[in-house]
């Protein structure tokens, strides 16, 4: 009889701040918490925001370096360093997986910034799991990384966990520092359609752009694309998101993280 695996969960993350990488809040105990909950991945694939380029890439070095891609904060936060191993043979079967699409091997260049090693700190303390990450095509419509989202499914099933690391709501110029959990009400109006299609129908994604609060909440895509790629997971697996934690930071940020797929789901 054939043994029935099932297939690795998925999810998406809403990262806020790079300081959540040193702080122990209600956000980042959830993020352990999903680390805990799911099974040990054989490798994990990363979609941050902060790899915003004109290609598709992933990383296909051994050892990719930490790379603390921000300015302005404390010293503890530069000698973070998240020393997971590299895959160059999870590289390649990425590549294979998505054929025709082209995906580049980056053997030199990037590594894990702080999209990725922010969040995995928490879910994966002992970085002792192979990451590779993969670059956000810049110059693609939202429906390109709907696909590619979808075709990445069947890396799921060979125990690759993917994760989106970026916020559904992101607006630094509209920040308000004096409310650091609070929304403004754009933001929660988005945040709540985006949880309703996640929730029920995840292909749906595209319609949010048309959204009356979508230019505000999204005034750059990088930071919602990357859910862009659980939806298309869930879509192809015919199933909604459920949502891991949620929260606002600073007015104009959503923290909503989703996972498909969960060992109770
Ligand atoms: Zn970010």
């Amino acid at each position: 009889m054939r043994e029935i695996i099932k297939p690795m969960p998925a999810a998406f993350i809403g990262h806020g701040s790079p300081m959540n990488a040193l702080e122990h809040n209600r956000t980042t105990e959830s993020w352990h918490a999903f680390g805990a909950a799911i099974p040990r991945p054989r490798a994990i694939l990363v979609v941050s925001a902060h790899w915003f380029i004109n290609a598709t890439t992933v990383t296909a070095m051994p050892r990719p370096r930490t790379i603390h891609d921000f300015r302005g904060f404390p010293p503890e936060l530069f000698a973070m360093e998240y020393p997971a191993p590299g895959s160059p043979d999870v590289a390649a079967e990425i590549v294979e997986t998505v054929k025709p699409d082209i995906v580049d091997l980056d053997r030199t260049d990037w590594g894990l910034d702080h999209g990725t090693w922010s969040v995995l700190c928490h879910v994966f303390p002992q970085a002792d799991i192979p990451v590779l990450q993969l670059s956000i095509h810049a110059l693609q419509a939202l429906e390109y990384h709907l696909k590619l989202g979808a075709k990445l499914a069947r890396l799921r099933e060979r125990g690759i966990l993917i994760l989106g690391s970026g916020n559904v709501v992101h607006n630094l110029g509209l920040i308000d520092w004096r409310q650091p959990d609070a929304a403004f009400d754009w933001n929660r109006r988005f945040d709540d359609a985006v949880k309703a299609v996640m929730t029920s129908a995840p292909a749906d994604i595209p319609k949010l752009q048309e959204h009356p609060d979508y230019r505000r909440s999204v005034p750059t895509p990088e930071h919602f694309l990357p859910l862009v790629y659980l939806a298309g997971l869930a879509a192809e697996a015919g199933k909604a998101t459920q949502i891991l934690t949620d929260g606002y930071a600073m007015g104009s940020l959503s923290m909503t993280a989703y996972a498909l797929g969960m060992p109770s789901q």
